[in-house]
């Protein structure tokens, strides 16, 4: 888990609220549920999925409840949907942190953050077309130039079961040629075994059954639907047959955002699909659904490698030096921050140059200073700390209206 210092944080914050004023503006409305919930919340997500069965924290606390740091956002907006029951299509979106227990690398954390979306109770693929779109607005809108779209169909869930069962035969056949992992994984999950990155699976995948042969005629369609809803919108992508995804609980639509520049193992920017049946498994009723989650903190990773989305601090305007040791500082920076200036000071009466040092590393534009003759003259010093013009005593009460004349005439010259 990380802490996240200025003006690092910042550039969280602008993540967060440019990523609100994408989907914001497509009709989502902001969705905030707690950060725990009950375990069951999140094991019926599926009990053969590690984010569940290997990775949550999970615990029981004073009221003998067993209660779980949610791991995903997905079955928490579900949970409230079906205890809520808004009226559909319910369009919400969401921002915050997850927890999973899982080996911290770059690009992997204990802690992360989410952004996403989900819409509950509507079945159209170009609702999936819209969500893909949207999440590719907002890569673009970051600076972001090197994201791949992946997308794969897992068909309907009697197709989904199908296709399971054959996968289940194909790597039971070929015995200890799968590595033992993989064995491992066939018996809780035979889908995930696509996932496995180790040399010797590769040839068993590459001659795994494939997921297309399965689709019903509906699936096959609502697939067709969402892929000429992309062209129509010159969204790039590549059809994947091989991405299943980490969570049990999708059906038909799936889809991964990859970054260009990280690790494979950590390259997954984000991803989503659709989850007709989780609304049901959570007590409420039958409930279409499709969404996606893109992680925080790895997406400022790739845009710290693409050199998009710097973190900027803020830009001071007018750092206060105030050797009197009086209330000079307090009052002055107190009006020009009401006055909407951004204004920081000196603390601790220290000397004149220990503060002026400090007004040069602040970057403000303008140093107000007030020693023992401007106090007496009541006036104060203003001097432009980046050669803009020489410093002048200017009158207490005049201050405001100076800086403003100061701000209109920087205006004007780099007009
Ligand atoms: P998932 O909920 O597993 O589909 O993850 C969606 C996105 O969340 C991923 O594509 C990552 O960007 C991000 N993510 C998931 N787990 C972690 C983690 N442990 N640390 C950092 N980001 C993560």
């Amino acid at each position: 888990m990380r802490d996240i210092l200025p003006p690092e944080s910042g550039r969280w914050r602008q993540f967060t609220g440019v990523f609100a004023d994408v989907v914001e503006r497509a009709g989502y409305g902001q969705l905030m549920t707690p950060l725990l919930e009950d375990l069951g919340v999140f094991t019926r997500i599926g009990d053969a999925t590690d984010v569940v069965t290997k990775e949550m924290y999970d615990f029981v606390d004073k009221g003998e409840r067993h209660i779980a740091l949610r791991p995903e956002m997905t079955a928490s907006v579900c949970r409230a949907f079906a205890e809520q029951r808004p009226t559909t299509p319910w369009k919400v979106f969401y921002s915050g942190s997850n927890f999973r227990y899982e080996k911290p690398q770059r690009g992997r954390y204990r802690q992360f953050d989410q952004v996403g979306i989900e819409v509950l109770g509507a079945d159209d693929p170009n609702l999936d077309v819209e969500v893909i779109a949207l999440a590719w607005e907002f890569y673009a809108r970051l600076g972001l130039r090197q994201v791949t779209l992946i997308v794969n169909s897992l068909g309907e869930p009697d197709d989904r079961a199908r296709y399971v069962e054959a996968l289940l035969a194909h790597f039971t056949a070929a015995g200890a040629a799968l590595s033992e992992q993989s064995r491992a994984t066939l018996e809780r999950n035979p889908l995930r075994v696509l996932d496995s990155k180790r040399e010797i699976d590769q040839p068993l995948i590459a001659a795994a059954p494939q997921i297309a042969d399965f689709y019903s005629d509906e699936a096959a369609a609502h697939f067709e639907s969402v892929l000429a809803g992309l062209r129509s919108l010159d969204i790039e992508f590549a059809v994947e047959p091989k991405l299943v995804r980490g969570l049990d609980y999708y059906r038909r639509t799936i889809f991964e955002f990859q970054g260009g520049t990280l690790d494979s193992a950590q390259n997954a920017l984000g991803g989503g699909g659709r989850y007709d049946g989780l609304v049901e498994a959570l007590g409420g009723p039958a409930t279409p659904g499709v969404g996606f989650a893109l992680g925080v903190d790895r997406t400022l990773l790739a845009c710290d490698d693409e050199g998009v989305f710097p973190a900027e601090p803020v830009q001071l305007d007018v750092f206060v030096v105030d050797v009197t040791g009086g209330l000079e500082a307090v009052t002055i920076t107190s009006e020009l921050r009401a006055a909407g200036f951004a204004a920081d000071r000196g603390y601790d009466n220290r000397s004149m140059k220990a503060q002026m040092k400090l007004a040069n590393r602040s970057g403000a534009r303008i140093a107000l200073i007030v020693g023992d003759d401007e106090l007496a003259a009541g006036t104060v010093v203003v001097k432009p700390m980046h050669g803009e013009g020489d410093q002048v005593a200017v009158d207490r009460s005049e201050i405001l209206t100076h800086l403003a004349s100061l701000s209109d005439q920087n205006r004007t010259n780099h007009e």
